[in-house]
């Protein structure tokens, strides 16, 4: 999905955008038709995050894409025969449980009311949520600051609920994806767009909003990313362990996250990154 200029949203429009995010999603993979596919390898991720999961023309890039053809490949699949789908945050669950993907390697947090529905393997990489805000605001300085401030986040993920939580009664915008915050953030719609470091940080080193937006710097979470896959697959989930730890060992790991977060300037926070793995369950 093209980040778009979206200035004052009806209701009804920010259905409909959110309904269009839907429609094109799952359907719209990566490998330009050729029909049947049926042994492609069909890995959910997000479009629209830079140095994570982005998609542009048939070329895809990030953190996320690296990670999942490296442990596609250790599972048996080859990068030719990866369909990488959109996973918006809200669908993920539902793209994993009904078969449509294989697995998710999509900014996806582990938490225990997603692990209700589907199965993770990882961590592969832990993040934390800070703020996004225009870079001559200096009125937010953390979640602390976000009283009266009208604030913007995607359904169903763990970045809108945690600022419910963390600061009862926010004017909390909610949109399908982080593409359509950044453009509501920038138009003035929202004051701040709340997500993980990681996602912040790839939109404000993007050419067209350097020196017009930056990252406050306040992380307020843990976000351990796992790679989903259908509930109770405990051998997929071994092989996606032991393939991660290749990763790291081997230091593609690091290749990758120099390769994808280097140019944001990200800095990993060392003291959590590389992660363990959690034994699967
Ligand atoms: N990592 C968080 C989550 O899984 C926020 C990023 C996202 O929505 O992909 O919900």
């Amino acid at each position: 999905m093209k980040i778009r200029q979206i200035g004052a949203l009806t209701a009804a429009s920010v259905l409909a955008l959110g309904l269009a995010a839907c429609g094109d999603s799952a359907k719209d993979g990566g490998t330009g038709g050729g029909g049947g596919g049926g042994s492609k390898f069909k890995v959910g991720i997000k479009f629209d995050q830079p140095g994570m999961g982005l998609k542009k023309g048939n070329d895809y890039t990030g953190l996320d894409v690296d990670v999942a053809t490296y442990v596609a490949n250790e599972l048996g699949h080859k990068a030719g025969d990866i369909q990488w789908v959109q996973a918006p945050s809200a669908q993920r669950e539902t793209l994993i449980s009904t078969g449509q993907v294989d697995m998710v390697v999509a900014t996806y947090s582990i938490n225990d009311k997603r692990k209700a529905t589907v199965s993770f393997a990882g961590p592969y990489f832990i993040a934390g949520q800070d703020l996004l805000i225009r870079a001559d605001d200096s009125s937010i300085t953390g979640p602390d600051s976000l009283t009266g401030k009208k604030l913007c986040s995607v359904t169903g993920s763990t970045s809108a609920e945690n600022v419910k939580k963390e600061v009862p009664g926010v004017q909390l915008q909610e949109f399908g994806t982080y593409s359509e915050c950044v453009a509501a953030l920038v138009s003035k719609g929202v004051d701040a767009l709340t997500t993980d470091n990681t996602i912040l940080a790839g939109y404000a080193s993007q050419d067209q909003y350097k020196g017009k937006l930056k990252v406050v710097g306040k992380t307020f979470s843990e976000e351990r990313y796992g790679i989903g896959i259908k509930k109770g697959d405990t051998a997929t989930c071994d092989k996606i362990n032991t393939a991660l730890a290749k990763m790291i060992s081997s230091g593609e790991w690091q290749k990758a996250i120099d390769k994808n977060l280097g140019p944001a300037g990200f800095q990993v926070d060392k003291s959590k990154n590389p992660p363990k793995q959690d034994a699967c369950s």
